[in-house]
């Protein structure tokens, strides 16, 4: 169970970041395992909502949030269940900026854990045809 004592009080500056997470609208089943759960196809689930969280705009207040709070649940800021009861037993209060709304510095979290970082969800350019050859220079005049 989540630990509310610990979160900021209900000030809606230090929530607005909720707002603007790149989960919003997305079905919760993706960062939030089914009962029984396990294996690869749980592996799978949560590389994919680790790579959501990877571009996501408020991904250090979103991890912050959920060790201040010991979200027991779901991919949060990037980090597994898995991740965060590490972190929460080897310690990441000194790696969050607790002013405002709190903000996580995730990439020395991950290299506490050894994990690699999480790479921002990319879209790759469509390839540009190949430049048709231009002619040396007033060739035919030659
Ligand atoms: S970091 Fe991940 S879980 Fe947190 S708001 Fe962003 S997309 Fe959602």
């Amino acid at each position: 169970m989540s630990n509310v004592t610990r979160l900021p009080g209900p000030i809606s500056e230090l929530w607005d970041w909720q707002r603007l997470g790149s989960c919003r609208g997305r079905d919760s089943a993706q960062f939030f395992h089914p009962d029984g759960e396990r294996g690869a196809s749980r592996g799978r689930r949560e590389a994919a909502a680790k790579s959501v969280c990877g571009s996501c705009p408020v991904r250090a207040e979103c991890a912050a949030h959920a060790l201040a709070a010991r979200e027991p649940y779901g991919v949060w800021g990037g980090f597994t269940e898995a991740e965060r009861l590490r972190l929460l037993a080897t310690g990441w209060e000194d790696l969050v900026d607790k002013r405002g709304c709190g903000r996580a510095d995730v990439v020395r979290l991950e290299r506490r854990l050894g994990i690699r970082p999480v790479a921002p969800t990319r879209t790759i350019p469509a390839q540009r045809p190949a430049a048709t050859p231009i002619p040396p220079h007033n060739a035919a005049a030659r």
